[in-house]
């Protein structure tokens, strides 16, 4: 399998946001240009121009004229972790489909209608210098390091979980992917529900899309041992899409989220703006 594919024709989904809880659908068209299409109104707006708000427990873009469309990150990782960088989303609705939490139906749907590119894509983002942002209030950080490949190193820390700290690696490689990280799905701790609801945020969360973890352990079987970071590395690939074109180096997250992600996005988009 060529790491660059394209779309033969269209998809989509329709179902509840995770965190509306609001009916919404999502289309993904083939494209020949290369990059990620959002469409907006009349017009057709590059990922890599869109204003991301990683603070609210998920991935939001936000268009200029203020539209805002929450939960981006699994089907946009789902795009990036099948090579898929031609494509056209139109979203009707405030957030795209929770789906079961992960990126496994998205990319299973993908992968039916996707074949090697005939044309070129985007130009890939090599790291040639370590980039890290950090949270010096809980020693949390997401770091780009050189790489001669695509490497994502996640670590996940919780007091509450048992064994509180665990880590997932993956290669990047789209044959891979689909079996390896797509199906990871959101997590969220018992103990946290209650501060999240408050919140207004996971209002369509419930056992079918989300992975609870309760004192006890997870509440339902686990799809991995190590479900809990290994759904972090599809929140990165869904992020780090958010350039607008596959990054080459090795990412590392120590207790990362979304906050932390889109402001490495940032900081890389500065570089590439400069370069
Ligand atoms: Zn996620």
């Amino acid at each position: 399998m060529k790491p660059l594919r394209a779309l033969i024709r269209s998809v989509g989904w329709k179902g509840k946001g995770l965190h509306t809880g609001e009916e919404s659908s999502v289309e993904v068209r083939p494209s020949r240009r290369p990059g990620i299409y959002f469409i907006n109104g009349d017009g057709e707006v590059p990922l890599s121009s869109l204003e991301a708000d990683g603070t609210g427990r998920g991935t939001t873009v936000i268009f200029e004229d203020g539209r805002r469309v929450m939960t981006v990150e699994h089907l946009l990782g789902s795009l990036s972790g099948l090579g898929i960088w031609h494509a056209v989303i139109r979203v009707e609705g405030k957030e795209i489909p929770a789906l079961d939490g992960s990126g496994r139906i998205f990319t299973e749907d993908l992968d039916k209608v996707a074949v090697d590119a005939k044309d070129e894509g985007p130009l890939p983002f090599i790291i040639t210098n370590s980039v890290m942002v950090e949270n010096q209030s809980n020693g949390a950080f997401v770091a780009a390091f050189p790489a001669l490949k695509s490497r994502f190193t996640s670590v996940t820390r919780y007091d509450d979980m048992d064994p509180s700290t665990q880590s997932a690696e993956y290669s990047h490689d789209p044959s891979v992917f689909p079996g390896a990280v797509a199906p990871a799905r959101t997590f969220v701790l018992e103990k946290e529900i209650e501060g999240i609801l408050s919140r207004g945020l996971a209002r369509g969360g419930s056992l079918e899309n989300a992975l609870v973890f309760g004192r006890q352990g997870p509440v339902g079987p686990l799809r991995f041992p190590d479900e809990a970071p290994r759904h972090k590395i599809l929140d990165l690939l869904g992020d780090l899409a958010l350039l607008g074109r596959p990054v080459l180096g090795h990412i590392f997250s120590y207790k990362g989220g979304h906050a932390l992600n889109i402001r490495l996005v940032e900081r890389l988009r500065r570089i590439l703006a400069i370069n």
